[in-house]
């Protein structure tokens, strides 16, 4: 069996606003109802824009440090990620992912020709697969996920959609279109969880940012700012938080606490317990199976 203590797979949904995410995804719901995920208000960090949020979420520096201040900043983070952390402590990772976060964390500019699939060990990003249309379907990119966790077994795998940005940009955060594509990433979820819960991965789902009625997103109001953050496997925030919404800056610390590596100096360590190092990972060969996407029409 796969030793999955300590493995995290992180979801980043982009553009999915908190108040969506509450009413249209039924199966995430369900599970609230049933006591196994816990659901948080996240406030985005501002600018509420993707590609500054990506470096946000990674991490856990904010713009004015980090100087990823806009969408066209178009270079390697130089922050220590979580990528970085976890691969300085000899764990494995992977990402499927818009080609904005390889530019942050493997390589830039982007060549769609050379950077489209990436394996290198020595890069934070140790496998990845980078898609660069906004209209990529999002199950591919779960598909994609699937086959890197699969082949590479990879401690931290990041997945990252962008159908429901897409949605919204094209038809505004308060249209059909927009419902219907976190309706189908739910769906995507629903077949997806119950085996990564099954076989013991820590789970966090969660957003850049949000999306307004007119179809942007940058600003400072709820719409733009507040996204969920659904966690399983872990109880290391306080219910208290469920109140208050949690600062994004607590992601990335959050994340390095799940697969149990110490977070960056630039990280805070507020609302987490004390650093707990990771047991040695056993490794007994992968025997995961690839999940069927079914599809959702
Ligand atoms: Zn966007």
């Amino acid at each position: 069996m796969t030793e999955t203590a300590n493995k995290l797979i992180v979801v980043v949904l982009d553009g999915l606003r908190y108040d969506a995410a509450r009413k249209y995804m039924g199966y995430m719901e369900h599970l609230v109802e049933q006591g196994q995920l816990s659901c948080y208000k996240v406030q985005s960090e501002l600018p509420s824009l993707s590609r500054p949020l990506y470096e946000v979420l990674l991490t856990g520096t904010p713009v004015s440090r980090n100087g990823i201040t806009a969408n066209h900043i178009v270079r390697l983070s130089r922050e220590r990620s979580v990528f970085h952390l976890a691969v300085a402590a000899n764990l494995r990772t992977a990402a499927a992912a818009y080609h904005w976060v390889s530019e942050l964390y493997s390589s830039a500019p982007f060549d769609p020709v050379s950077d489209r699939h990436q394996h290198n060990v020595l890069k934070p990003i140790q496998h990845g697969s980078f898609y660069f249309e906004d209209h990529y379907p999002d199950s591919h990119v779960f598909a994609d996920a699937e086959y890197l966790r699969v082949a590479y077994d990879p401690h931290f795998l990041y997945i990252h959609t962008m159908n429901i940005d897409d949605a919204g940009h094209r038809f505004g955060g308060e249209s059909k279109e927009y419902e219907l594509a976190v309706r189908s990433v739910d769906g995507l979820l629903a077949t997806l969880l119950p085996q990564w819960m099954e076989l013991g991965y820590r789970v966090l789902v969660t957003a850049d940012h949000g999306m307004n009625a007119n179809g942007c997103h940058g600003g400072v109001t709820a719409a733009e700012r507040h996204v969920p953050l659904y966690t399983f496997g872990e109880e290391v925030l306080s219910p208290e938080k469920e109140v208050q919404a949690l600062p994004q800056l607590r992601l990335a610390p959050l994340m390095c606490h799940c697969l149990g590596v110490r977070p960056s100096a630039a990280m805070t360590t507020e609302g987490l317990p004390p650093f707990v190092p990771a047991q040695p990972q056993q490794e007994e060969g992968g025997d995961a199976e690839i999940i069927k996407l079914n599809s959702l029409e």
